[in-house]
């Protein structure tokens, strides 16, 4: 059972059970005076059923006797009596015993089967003298006699009397001994099992289920009602000699009833009424065992109408909410219908159009009117699909039940659209068939697709290019690289693969100190852009230079990933830039440079308030050297001098230069006289320690320089008087006799 089935199911359970208790606490409640007002009710009416049978028969019985005695005024005689009488007396058993009396009470006829009772007129002779044509006489009850003994079993009687009359003369009478049998049975069967007592008015019992009790004036005068029923409320007694009705006790209801048969058959107020009392004892016990049968008769009932209630319940739910599904389902399948963006047209088997879709009419310019109980051929577009195409269409739907792929249609307006079109061919239950198709418009997304492919087509040549020539590299926060285009790769002679997932410190070029990448870090990772040119490392070990330009990489939530680097390679123009600078032979500073640096660096010591130290180195008796070793071991032996005095001058902002044929210059900012005659002199000693031989030098054995140095405080100095102040000196330490430094602070 799904979730729906049991609340809709649970709801009705509870509407059931809410009846239930509704119809228990009205009705059940009242159960008992309920049903015991129905027993009475049930037993007044069978009483008053019994009553109206008892009075129809007496009735009858007058009805009779008036016949009777009519018969015997007309004829007078027993034969023809008997004669005119017979269908009656064949029907009427009772009837047998009739006696015609004359005045004075002796018999004049008389009819009797067994003969047995007596016509015991006599002692109501006056009465019954005294009766008008039309009268009955109802004498008392008595017991049917033989032989002067009463009968077994009893049969209670009485004598029926009617006066007759010869034209207005009184004519004796016509007496019938009636069998009260009948009547007293009439009132004992009871479709309740309830008996009914007969009660004479001296509270004699006359008939009831124990004959013993019967007759008590006969046979026990103390067998009164009041005396035998004594266990009975005295009330109920009493009430015998007054009212009528229903009285209750806790152990009884008793209805009493009274019936008078004298006035069933007579009008005649000065007849004695023949008065019989009807007592109908209901023992409680029975009320209580009708209502717990009752009862139990409601708890099956209860239980019958949860059993019934629990499958209306059921299948009300079942049915409800299926329905209810049904209803949800059909009513999103219609709004889907409408409100999809596909087009969707469905056509009937002989596949004429029987509805659309907003979309469809968007699309193709169609109102559902104007396209109903069509083929949707007025799409068709001619000049874009061969007929095979269409046939295609249809095998499929045929074979495969369905088909979708792309259609070029025509819109209302003539303008042709290509669509993507599904079409399904769907079986009813009934084994009918219809077609939904829907399609979507692409001729817009085709256009767009074509730009975006024609795009990234073109984006794919400019990454492949950007890719091929441009040196780009990306690392992540903890410095491993990312990604890098195949230009880096080619640059730095690294593959792809030896670089990606690997630290950039790979890259780095052991010449550049530490400080330098800590500023670079310090911007990127501030969120700055860095540019500048790197001195990077090749895997063979060769140096190459980059002008990059750094950026943070950032991702969703603004926090920095790592940075992308986008370089060219100025390893060519560095190296150009050097050799403009550098002395091709000796592989120093050249004088060009010479010239541009004393000037910077003369500025720049005069902004910081510094000193310039400058000194000029020539080699001893050169020419000589020359002349004795060749030119080319000449040339050798300066390039011995440029190397041994670049590696003598290690501080960051010293020069070495060659100014000319074998003079070196030495430039330096910021130190003491003493301080630079220790460098030079150092470089002096060095020099001539390189040991190259010198056979025809004066100076010594070896090859020797002479230098000349001064320390000039910048403010003061330029760079022409600097030089002259050097050259000067140089000139003495020559004519002291070179292998000499001589510095002096200006
Ligand atoms: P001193 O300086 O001691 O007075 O004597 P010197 O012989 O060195 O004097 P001078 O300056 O006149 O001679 C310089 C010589 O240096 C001239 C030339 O033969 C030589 N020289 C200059 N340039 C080069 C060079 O590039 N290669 C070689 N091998 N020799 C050079
Ligand atoms: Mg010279
Ligand atoms: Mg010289």
């Amino acid at each position: 059972m799904n979730k729906n089935i049991s609340y809709v199911f649970l709801k009705s359970l509870i509407f059931f059970i809410f009846i239930f208790l509704l119809v228990s606490f009205t009705y059940i409640k009242n159960l008992e005076n309920i049903y015991t007002n129905e027993i009475n009710n049930s037993i007044e009416s069978e009483l008053n059923l019994k009553i109206s049978t008892a009075k129809n028969n007496f009735e009858t019985l007058k009805k009779d006797l008036l016949y009777i005695s009519e018969v015997y005024e007309l004829n007078k005689d027993y034969s023809t009596i008997k004669k005119e009488l017979s269908t009656l007396l064949a029907l009427k058993k009772s009837y047998m015993e009739i006696c015609f009396l004359r005045n004075d009470g002796t018999k004049l006829l008389e009819i009797k089967k067994k003969t047995t009772n007596e016509f015991a007129t006599s002692k109501y002779l006056s009465i019954i003298k005294q009766l008008k044509k039309g009268d009955i006489y109802l004498s008392q009850i008595v017991l049917k006699k033989e032989n002067k003994n009463i009968t077994n079993p009893r049969i209670p009687f009485l004598n029926v009397i009617t006066p007759l009359f010869d034209k207005d003369k009184p004519d004796g009478f016509l007496v019938i001994n009636y069998p009260l049998t009948e009547l007293f049975d009439i009132f004992s069967n009871s479709n309740f099992n309830l008996e009914t007592l007969v009660i004479n008015k001296d509270n004699y019992i006359l008939n009831s289920k124990d004959e013993e009790l019967n007759f008590g004036f006969i046979f026990n005068k103390n067998n009164t009602f009041d005396n035998i029923y004594k266990n009975m409320s005295i009330a109920i007694s009493k009430s015998l000699n007054g009212s009528l009705g229903t009285l209750k006790t806790d152990d009884f209801h008793v209805n009493i009833n009274e019936v008078n048969l004298t006035s069933w058959v007579n009008k005649n107020a000065l007849i004695e009424p023949l008065k019989l009392k009807l007592v109908t004892i209901i023992d409680s016990n029975l009320i209580d065992k009708r209502v717990n049968t009752y009862l139990k008769t409601i708890v099956w009932l209860a239980f019958l109408y949860f059993l019934i209630a629990m499958i209306i319940s059921i299948i009300f739910a079942n049915y409800n909410t299926r329905e209810k599904e049904t209803r949800l389902r059909l009513k999103i399948s219609d709004k889907m219908f409408e409100n999809s963006h596909d087009g969707i047209l469905i056509t009937d088997r002989d596949n004429k159009v029987q509805r659309v879709n907003k979309s469809f009419t968007k699309i193709t310019g169609y109102t559902e009117k104007e396209i109903l109980n069509k083929t949707p051929k007025v799409l068709k577009s001619t000049g874009y699909h061969t007929r095979l195409f269409y046939k295609n269409i249809w095998d499929n739907l045929n074979e495969h039940l369905h088909w979708e792929g792309e259609i070029t249609n025509i819109r209302k307006n003539g303008m042709p659209y290509t669509e993507e079109l599904s079409i399904s061919k769907i079986y009813t239950e009934e084994n009918d068939f219809f077609y939904i198709a829907s399609f979507v418009d692409i001729t817009e997304s085709k256009k767009n697709k074509k730009m975006i492919e024609d795009k990234l087509e073109e984006n794919k040549t400019y990454l492949e290019i950007i890719n091929d020539y441009l040196i780009t590299l990306k690392v992540d926060i903890n410095g491993k690289i990312l990604d890098v285009s195949d230009a880096f790769c080619l640059i730095c002679g690294y593959s792809k693969e030896e670089l990606i997932g690997h630290n950039h410190d790979i890259l780095r070029h052991p010449e550049t100190p530490n400080e330098f990448y800590f500023s670079m870090w310090d911007t990127i990772y501030s969120g700055k852009k860095w540019e500048g040119e790197i001195k990077n490392i090749k895997k063979n070990g060769e140096t190459y230079y980059v002008h990059t330009k750094i950026s943070p990489m950032y991702n969703n939530l603004n926090t920095i990933t790592g940075y992308a680097l986008v370089a060219i390679d100025i390893t060519d123009k560095k190296r150009i830039e050097k050799m403009s600078v550098t002395d091709e032979l000796t592989q120093t500073y050249n004088r060009r440079y010479f010239n541009l640096t004393i000037e910077k660096e003369i500025l720049r010591a005069k902004r910081d308030n510094k000193t310039i130290a400058f000194a000029i180195l020539d080699v001893d008796f050169f020419k000589q050297y020359n002349d004795t070793y060749g030119h080319d071991k000449g040339d050798y032996a300066l390039q011995s001098v440029a190397l041994c005095l670049r590696e003598t001058i290690f501080r960051a902002n010293d020069f070495a230069f060659r100014l000319g044929g074998e003079e070196f210059g030495i430039l330096t900012t910021d130190i003491t006289a003493t301080n630079f005659r220790k460098i030079l002199e150092r470089i002096r000693i060095n020099i001539e320690d390189l040991n190259i031989e010198h056979s025809t030098s004066e100076a010594s054995r070896n090859i020797t320089v002479s230098i000349g140095g001064i320390v000039i405080d910048a403010k003061n100095s330029t760079s022409v008087k600097v030089y002259k102040l050097a050259d000067k000196l140089l000139y003495k330490v020559k004519n002291a006799g070179r292998n000499q430094v001589l510095v002096q602070e200006v």
